[in-house]
């Protein structure tokens, strides 16, 4: 069920959303849970006879959910700052809300307004799953260069020896998604050496950034939890960061992120979260900022909007028919 709410005035803005829920294709999992549904908040932001939109997904790791973020939409009457909302996913869908606004108030689509291709290599990610579903994947995992690899501390060594077998040239990302204990660390690292590993992100626990200098190895390690808006981040332990727009909120907070990045020679790869092509889109004006990409959040998803953008192998695809920056489309909702 979804009801258009509409509360919040921004800059003459006015602010509403909607409940949108995508279906996944199978189950996603990863360390910490599996999902099946991706919840999001259908943002939108009216000016006059201009609407743009924006998608929140809530990002339960750092205790957000859609519940809080809409009653604070429809208690809030008024927002002078964006960097000053609470939630920093509300504050990514806003800024999309506004800048599809600004793209069709200039002439431009959105491709030529910012700037994008309309072909960009992504990492394509591999959830957890048993060896039985992986070896089904022969041929999916055949054609990949670039792969990123869900895994706790089960099969880890199977898994990726599979995925040799299948495929010895794919560059391998391990995302263990904070769940690996220091030990299980130490103890595996040499045999990881074994492998194509561009490097492993957020092995540890958030917060437990020391104990990685603790071990000693060829392969980086990548910040995804130890990276988030207004937390300190250890820039001797990791040499890559995962920047994802849903951690660090709007532009000016994502671009002081990208400032520290350059300062402290950290490689960001950019994500996202498992969502629709409506996150995806905005996120690449940020591409050019990064060293690789890990953007095939929208591939989950058995209901895209219309015109999204198309996966096949490493590659996304744009379609310059996606509403997004399109006055036109303002029927959009429910797309
Ligand atoms: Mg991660």
């Amino acid at each position: 069920m979804s009801i258009l709410i509409t509360t919040v005035i921004y800059k003459n803005y006015i602010i509403s959303y909607q409940r949108i829920a995508h279906k996944l294709h199978s189950k996603f999992k990863i360390s910490r849970g599996t999902k099946s549904t991706v919840k999001t908040l259908f943002i939108l932001a009216k000016k006059n006879d201009y609407t743009g939109c924006g998608e929140c997904v809530e990002y339960k790791r750092y205790n957000e959910n859609l519940k809080d973020i809409t009653s604070y939409i429809k208690k809030t009457l008024v927002i002078n700052d964006i960097s000053k909302i609470k939630s920093l996913s509300l504050q990514a869908a806003l800024q999309n809300a506004l800048l599809d606004v600004k793209i069709q108030k200039s002439t431009k689509n959105y491709l030529s307004f910012l700037k994008l291709k309309k072909r960009y290599e992504t990492f394509i990610t591999l959830p957890i799953q048993s060896i039985q579903e992986i070896k089904i994947k022969k041929n999916i995992i055949r054609k990949l260069k670039l792969i990123k690899i869900k895994l706790n501390e089960k099969n880890v060594l199977k898994i990726l020896n599979l995925i040799k077998l299948f495929n010895s040239k794919a560059k391998i990302i391990i995302d263990a998604n904070e769940g690996w204990s220091f030990r299980f660390l130490k103890k595996n690292i040499k045999k990881l050496e074994n492998y194509n590993i561009l490097f492993i992100e957020q092995p540890l626990k958030a917060g437990d950034q020391k104990k990685l200098k603790k071990v000693k190895t060829k392969i980086p390690f990548c910040a995804d939890e130890d990276f988030y808006h207004n937390k300190k981040l250890d820039y001797n332990v990791y040499k890559w960061v995962n920047l994802k727009v849903d951690k660090f909120g709007c532009d000016k907070n994502i671009f002081s992120a990208i400032r520290l990045c350059k300062k402290y020679k950290l490689n960001i790869m950019l994500g996202c979260m498992v969502s629709s092509s409506l996150s995806i889109v905005p996120i690449l004006r940020y591409a050019r900022y990064s060293k690789v990409l890990d953007l095939d959040g929208a591939k989950f998803l058995k209901d895209d909007y219309k015109n999204k953008i198309k996966y096949k192998n490493n590659f996304i695809y744009l379609n310059s028919f996606f509403a997004w920056g399109k006055k036109k489309a303002r029927q959009k909702t429910g797309l």
